[in-house]
């Protein structure tokens, strides 16, 4: 159901609240002055039969983190089996797919990895011209990935988002960027393809009378749009109750944590981040994602480096490779089972977002993890 043509698509600004013809939009609409333009997806009539019949990924029931947590309904979304083993496929598959229909030649990014290397996949797939700019830490396998699809890189600077769209201008590119303005631009589509996994929960275990999503968070396009994806269900009539949310940062990098924590409207810019959380490890989250939080009366919740780690090795045990920003997910379940704030009769289910094995190099996949 990523999006859906026959659905009536339509742009809807989240600051004045209009709605705006569909159409490649990024950051700003001619028909609404604000700036920036926080543009979303929408559609005229509801999503009933779009929906796809095939899971992308599977639920696991691990026993021993079961007994471990203590939380005898504990799930986990596999995100880690896509092509490129994050469920940034399903994103840019979405991105590649309209900027072939929209006539782009070339499709632009900033990544820290997994975006990098799945975007350069799809937009392989589709025929599409790629250029990536780059982390600076971002590893050389990693990198490597990324050229192996026929990306072109480039290091990014200080102001990334300001360089994406100076270059996506002049170029008359499509920028594969966040939901979120950031220096003027945004990309109100790619979003739409977390909203399968809500639809592949509910069809995998379906809704107790509490679920709670367990999701890592960077800007927050993954968290808006599996929230949007649950909201989208309950009003086509497939469930009654929406699950909460319990969003997941790293403690050297959680604007979104302490936003939510402090009850701002939005969340600060950070200037310096630190973790291994390289993958959630953005100095800024999005007004989309605290709003989805909130909304499903959900939480937020920073975990520590140590606390990462020992969910790896626990993760280890059941014999999966996950990735630090993933596998905090898990920390963060831990956390609330312990402080009761998840209940051992609520069901829960963790998002593994993406895999380890891209991170050749990284020093915590040089020895097996200890918990
Ligand atoms: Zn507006």
């Amino acid at each position: 159901m990523p999006y859906d043509r026959e659905a009536g698509p339509y742009l809807f600004c989240r600051r004045c609240k209009k709605s705006l013809p569909f159409g490649p939009h990024f950051g700003s609409h001619p028909l609404c002055s604000c700036s920036p333009c926080p543009l979303e997806t929408r559609y005229k009539h509801p999503l009933v039969k779009c929906f796809e019949q095939t899971d992308l990924s599977p639920i696991i029931a691990p026993p021993q983190l079961r007994k471990r947590l203590k939380l005898p309904h504990f799930f986990l979304k596999n995100e880690t089996v896509l092509p490129t083993y994050s469920w940034k496929d399903r994103v840019n598959e979405v991105h590649a797919r309209l900027a072939k229909q929209w006539k782009f030649k070339r499709v632009q990014t900033i990544s820290t990895g997994n975006h990098g290397i799945s975007l350069a996949a799809q937009c392989r797939r589709q025929g599409l011209d790629c250029h990536i700019f780059v982390h600076p830490h971002c590893p050389e396998p990693t990198r490597q990935l990324m050229r192996y699809f026929g990306a072109t890189l480039t290091p990014y600077g200080r102001h990334p988002h300001d360089q994406l769209r100076r270059v996506c201008k002049r170029e008359q590119s499509y920028p594969a960027v966040s939901l979120e303005p950031m220096d003027g631009i945004a990309n109100p589509f790619g979003a739409e393809g977390y909203k399968q996994i809500a639809e592949e929960i509910i069809r995998q275990c379906p809704m107790r009378k509490q679920t709670w999503v367990v999701i890592p968070s960077g800007i927050g396009d993954g968290v808006f749009g599996v929230w949007k994806g649950f909201c989208e269900l309950k009003r086509a009539g497939k469930i009654r109750t929406l699950p909460r949310l319990a969003v997941v940062q790293g403690s050297g990098c959680a604007p979104l944590v302490e936003a939510f924590e402090k009850g701002w409207p939005s969340a600060r810019h950070l200037s310096r981040v630190s973790g291994i959380a390289l993958s959630i490890r953005e100095p800024y989250s999005g007004q989309h994602a605290l709003q989805a939080v909130r909304d499903s009366r959900g939480t937020a919740v920073a975990v520590n480096d140590r606390e990462i780690l020992r969910a790896m090795a626990w993760l280890a045990d059941e014999g999966l490779l996950i990735e630090p920003a993933s596998a905090a997910t898990v920390a963060a379940a831990a956390r609330l089972a312990r402080s009761r704030k998840i209940p051992k009769a609520d069901q829960v289910v963790c998002i593994l977002s993406g895999s380890g094995v891209k991170w050749t190099g990284a020093s915590w996949l040089r020895k097996p993890p200890q918990a």
